[in-house]
């Protein structure tokens, strides 16, 4: 960026992240100066697990409050959604769940162009949306529909989070979004230099050295679960905030984002969760890259994310694979180490092969 150039960055104002975290959600509010007219969007199992609490918590202070359960996060039920918040007229609205709710509730923030600000309060270690400005719907398709204001504040409660039946799996997932930034960032820097797009060289080597220590953190984070939800957690926020701070998706979105929206596509129904998706997109990206892709599949394997399809308990045939990394370039027109015209079916079966994420096609 050249000196007569304005870097504006929108980043959230707070960041809690605890034990009972949920309990200073009113002082939050109030310390922002926040009007207390607040609507909570929140899951059917995700209610039982903070929505309510929250609501209680926020009507024993006193403050107006309404619970909304998201069922869906396609595009025609955000819609819905964004209806009822202005039928509602909230000052807040809370993004209390997963990636859906809180991808909702941005989707809201980006509708609405009365003043609203939205609170993000994650239950998992799965994805990088919880402090991002971009919205992703369709689940699990994952179009990106565009960009809001940020969260203006982050509250995870790490008990909350600890109480998750599968929080293994989920803080794998976490470490499989992350370790995507290592490929999305050489997409970058790659776009920059074949496209002259502009590269952020600062967010890019701050983001570098934050995925170094993450990297050193996480194996032995992982003997103790509480101290993993923190760490994971640190990450999935900087990448989000730092994806403000630039306001470019590219921070934390590349080809391995785009194969794993292509994997999506191709098995709606199976149950594999975005991180893992990503882990998988990484490893063959990497390759792609002339990076070191065992690095990244000894990380992934350190804390038990699935790094092939045997891993994934054959719930994608090796063919799903296939077809995605041939098609992965479609579903973003960012320029990747795909380029424009992405794999051929035979280049997408060695990669996929080379790097052992499927051991062969079935006949
Ligand atoms: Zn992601």
């Amino acid at each position: 960026m050249s000196g007569s150039e304005i870097l504006e960055s929108v980043v959230p104002r707070s960041i809690i992240i605890g034990k009972s975290t949920i309990h200073r959600i009113p002082d939050v509010i109030q310390s922002l100066g926040l009007k207390q007219k607040i609507m909570i969007l929140t899951g059917p199992h995700t209610r039982f697990v903070v929505g309510e609490d929250i609501f209680n918590v926020l009507t024993n202070q006193g403050m107006n409050c309404e619970i909304v359960i998201v069922e869906n996060a396609s595009l025609e039920a955000a819609k819905s959604y964004v209806d009822l918040v202005e039928q509602y007229k909230p000052n807040v609205i809370i993004g209390a769940g997963g990636g859906k709710n809180i991808d909702v509730c941005k989707y809201c923030l980006n509708q609405i162009s009365r003043k609203l600000e939205m609170i993000s309060v994650p239950t998992t270690t799965s994805h990088d949306g919880l402090a991002s400005p971009f919205i992703f719907l369709n689940d699990p398709t994952e179009k990106y529909i565009g960009e809001c204001r940020p969260p203006i504040a982050v509250i995870a409660d790490v008990e909350k989070i600890l109480s998750h039946p599968d929080l293994i799996r989920f803080i794998a997932a976490g470490v499989g979004d992350t370790v995507g930034k290592i490929t999305a960032i050489w997409d970058w820097r790659h776009a920059w230099r074949i496209k002259s797009e502009k590269f952020s060289r600062f967010v890019g080597g701050v983001l570098e050295n934050a995925e170094t220590l993450f990297q050193s953190q996480v194996s032995e984070a992982l003997i103790d679960p509480e101290h993993a939800v923190q760490v994971v957690l640190k990450a999935l926020l900087i990448a989000g905030v730092l994806m403000g701070t630039s306001n470019d998706i590219r921070v934390g979105y590349g080809s391995e984002h785009m194969f794993s929206a292509a994997l999506a596509a191709q098995t709606p129904n199976a149950d594999i969760l975005h991180g893992e998706r990503v882990a998988l997109g990484a490893i063959m990206m990497a390759k792609l890259q002339g990076q070191n892709h065992r690095k990244i599949v000894n990380i992934l394997k350190n804390v038990g994310c699935p790094t092939n399809v045997e891993d994934l308990n054959d719930k994608i045939l090796p063919e799903a694979i296939v077809t995605a990394l041939h098609t992965a370039h479609k579903t973003n027109s960012m320029y990747t180490v795909l380029g424009h015209s992405g794999l051929t079916k035979d280049a997408a079966l060695n990669i996929a092969q080379i790097t052992g994420v499927i051991s062969e096609l079935h006949k």
